[in-house]
């Protein structure tokens, strides 16, 4: 019930016998899980310093044992049938790592699963069966309805009754480090209607969650169980056309503007990593009706940033907070599954743009540049209204806070390339 607590993995004091830097994001208290190929094989392990460790191999070392894990559970392409097992299996398996990597006794079984992160090619953590997007984030969604609908209420009558969202296309989600191409699309001019390569690319800030075990069908998944289902975190980045998502959004909702690229960073970061760093959300008002009233209305500070990389200069452009959602991931598994709708495990659901109450802290160009009509200015008389071929968008995640280590989400990374 609720999001995990700390316990004795979450203690700063850990060392492992590993070496990490001081300042890596994976210190021994982090332990992400995701998927990587090495030697043509492909296996599941978790980032440790600047190593991944094999638990395909360790599982077969037999140093799993006791835990109730399926034969060859992490000798997979993805971790979705890890994800189907539940909080219990996924604690036990984190609190045996935490044990094989700080007792000095194992070190001799557990250094030959040991692998150098520039050896091995990180992949997509899971296969997402259904990816859906939600609009979470008070600012973001108030910003957005002031450039859109300037003579309106700059929040739908909805906005507060539910976390709205859509469902995105699950196969175009690429792991960091994939090129996205500039799409092509309908766009409204004034003389009609031409279909022309994006002239408002943008890039979106999320933090996506994925889930397992899940419901069955025609089943919701109560608030109260929801933080059960929800296995970690990892970095989005929902590239949009703003142009085309313009003249195809009303009445259904985004669609091509949004489906040709969505970028996740390849590092899981479970809730027991983050456990030290929830904080409450802000007060809701109104009070949502019962069946999204989340007992424990709580989210992590993940400190958030963007940076634009321009003619081989990198540039911060924006640095925010998830403490600013509105709605509580537990409230957004929630209201998805209301209606009965089946979640299956892998399933990927992203925040939104992460937007917080200053400029400095919007998520998207689109508000950033207040749709074009305020430039970027980068140095070197550079500037950016929306994102031109060549330029790379990094996104970073990491928590701190007094007296508790870093726990970095790592980044996800993508560089745009020219309309075919
Ligand atoms: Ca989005």
């Amino acid at each position: 019930m609720g999001p995990p607590r700390p316990d004795f993995t979450n203690d700063p004091a850990l060392r492992s016998w590993v070496p990490v830097d001081e300042g890596s994001p994976f210190p021994v208290q982090n332990l992400p899980f995701g998927v990587f190929r090495h030697r043509r094989r492909v296996r599941a392990g978790v980032a440790i310093g600047d190593y991944v460790l094999d638990l395909a191999r360790l599982q077969e070392d037999g140093l799993l044992g006791g835990i109730p894990l399926p034969r060859r559970a992490f000798d997979r392409d993805s971790l979705n049938g890890f994800l189907a097992l539940g909080r219990p299996v996924w604690r036990a398996v984190r609190q045996r790592l935490c044990e094989l990597l700080t007792e000095s006794r194992w070190r001799p079984r557990v250094e030959p699963a040991l692998l150098g992160m520039s050896e091995v090619e990180l992949l997509l953590p899971v296969r997402p069966g259904d990816y859906v997007d939600f609009y979470a984030s008070l600012y973001h969604a108030s910003n957005m309805g002031r450039i859109l609908r300037p003579q309106q209420d700059p929040l739908p009558p909805n906005w507060r009754w539910l976390p709205i969202g859509y469902h995105g296309r699950s196969a175009t989600v690429v792991v960091s480090g994939t090129p996205v191409v500039r799409p092509r699309g309908q766009v409204s001019t004034p003389d009609g209607p031409v279909l022309t390569p994006t002239l408002m690319l943008d890039f979106e800030l999320e933090v996506g969650f994925v889930t397992g075990p899940g419901n069955a069908l025609g089943r919701p998944i109560p608030v109260e169980e929801a933080w059960d289902h929800i296995f970690g975190l990892l970095l989005v980045n929902d590239w949009s056309a703003r142009d085309i998502q313009a003249w195809e959004y009303v009445p259904l909702g985004p669609f091509l503007g949004k489906s040709f690229a969505t970028s996740v960073s390849p590092w899981l970061v479970t809730l027991e990593a983050l456990a030290p760093f929830l904080v409450p959300l802000a007060p809701q008002e109104p009070a949502p009706l019962p069946h999204l009233a989340d007992p424990e209305p709580l989210t992590y500070d993940v400190r958030l940033e963007v940076a634009l990389v321009v003619g081989g200069r990198e540039q911060v452009v924006s640095r925010t907070s998830l403490r600013h959602l509105y709605w509580s991931l537990a409230q957004m598994l929630a209201h998805a599954t209301s209606n009965g709708a089946l979640t299956r495990p892998g399933d990927l659901w992203a925040t939104g743009t992460v937007s917080g109450p200053e400029p400095g802290s919007y998520g998207c160009l689109m508000e950033l540049t207040w749709r074009g009509q305020r430039p970027l200015a980068l140095g070197d008389g550079l500037q950016r209204s929306f994102l031109e071929d060549g330029d790379t968008v990094v996104m970073r995640g990491w928590c701190e806070g007094q007296g508790a280590v870093c726990i970095g989400l790592g980044e996800v990374r993508g560089t745009v390339l020219p309309a075919v």
